[in-house]
């Protein structure tokens, strides 16, 4: 077919094209891709628990007393006891009244934001929102205003010009490319301010921020205070699936009226069990947290020194910007062949102009692996002409 090959062509030509890469062994800080061992800078897992012994002991368990599939949608044949509990126990965990499950974050949010918003709804968006929540948007049919990046000015302004008693905020917690956190102190007063519902997306927060790992909304101590609260099992949880959280009368609505939650088979009871028991390790995972932002900064720090074009930012998403897509995927391709795994991002995941590479510390990681990768940076980055 013409209109593939000719899209297919020109994605090449602007480096814009997108390989796979295979992992043949658990996920960890160090692991083999394409059978060649490597370390692992570009993760979601950020406390190193895809492979934990005691969630492979728990998984191991479920499959015996469970079996593997579902068998159904969650209300059809496809809801355990295991979902109950996970539900209750994420709802305790985020410090909500109750929580309902969908099998990915992607799902949690496009099936929110359609059964919340309609098109006699406004919904005020962040320009750096994850794609689940702009796809989320459009197919709401609500009416969409994109505010500048975290600035509560432009945020402020838009929310005076589009007045009405039907209106939602939106905002990621940690910002995925990016790594910075959203304002929600700010964003939640002006929320109330002006009568508007709050919704936020903590798939990076969760398990990383708060003192418990419950995410943004502890990080600001803003307990009870945003209305619907969505985050993941599926990143530094080092599980699958997606979820909401808020009061008794949302979650019952969603049950009701979520399409990505009613037609679709429900997650396995072993990948279930494996989120309730990764709920319990990360509350006591404080240490693993304080370690990971440390390194965080120490690492962004050191980038800075030779020269690097980092984005400071108070999480383990460190985005070091190189500019043009050829050169950052050039540039990864060789860290590659070095031994060292980090994924080159590029429009249209980021802006044109802002391809980076996307690196994600996990908090095993030692400043001597990570020395390592200093010094094989700064000689590609002379080497290529970046710094
Ligand atoms: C990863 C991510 C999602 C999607 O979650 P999945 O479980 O991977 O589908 C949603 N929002 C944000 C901000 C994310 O980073």
């Amino acid at each position: 077919m013409k209109f593939i090959d000719d899209y297919l062509k020109d994605i090449k030509e602007r480096g814009l094209y997108r390989e796979l890469k295979f992992f043949t062994s658990p996920q960890s800080k160090y692991s083999s891709i394409d059978n060649k061992i490597v370390v692992i800078m570009s993760s979601n897992n950020y406390l190193d628990l895809c492979d934990d012994d005691r969630l492979k002991e728990t998984a191991k368990k479920a499959l015996y007393n469970y079996g593997v599939g579902s068998g159904g949608s969650r209300l059809t044949t496809g809801s355990y006891d295991l979902h109950h509990k996970l539900e209750k126990k994420v709802a305790d965990f985020k410090g909500a009244e109750a929580a309902i499950i969908f099998n990915t974050g992607y799902m949690a949010n496009i099936g929110t934001i359609t059964a919340i918003a309609d098109k006699e709804w406004t919904i005020f968006s962040d320009e750096l929102n994850h794609a689940s929540i702009i796809d989320g948007c459009k197919l709401s049919g609500a009416k969409v205003v994109i505010y500048k990046h975290c600035d509560m000015d432009d945020l402020k302004e838009k929310i005076k010009s589009h007045k009405g008693s039907k209106r939602l905020i939106v905002t990621d917690g940690v910002f995925s490319m990016d790594g910075n956190i959203a304002p929600l102190d700010k964003i939640v007063k002006l929320a109330k301010e002006n009568d508007i519902l709050t919704m936020v997306d903590d798939a990076h927060g969760t398990g990383v921020l708060g003192e418990t790992g419950a995410g943004c909304v502890e990080h600001f101590n803003l307990k009870g205070q945003v209305d619907i609260q969505m985050g993941t099992f599926s990143k530094a949880l080092a599980s699958e699936g997606g979820f909401v959280v808020g009061s008794n009368g949302l979650i019952e609505y969603l049950r009701h009226k979520a399409r990505s939650f009613i037609y679709s088979t429900a997650l396995s009871p072993v990948t279930i069990a494996v989120s309730l028991r990764s709920l319990e390790i990360v509350k006591t995972e404080k240490d693993k947290r304080n370690k990971l932002i440390e390194t965080s900064y120490w690492f962004q720090q050191e980038l800075k020194k030779q020269g690097f074009n980092v984005l400071k930012s108070p999480t383990a998403i460190i985005p070091l910007i190189i500019g043009d897509a050829e050169k950052t995927v050039a540039l990864s391709k060789k860290l590659f062949e070095d031994g060292i795994f980090i994924t080159a991002i590029r429009p249209p995941t980021v802006a044109e102009g802002t391809s980076r590479l996307r690196i994600t510390l996990m908090a095993t990681h030692s400043r001597e692996e990570l020395k390592y990768v200093i010094v094989r940076l700064k000689t590609l980055g002379v080497e290529m002409g970046i710094i």
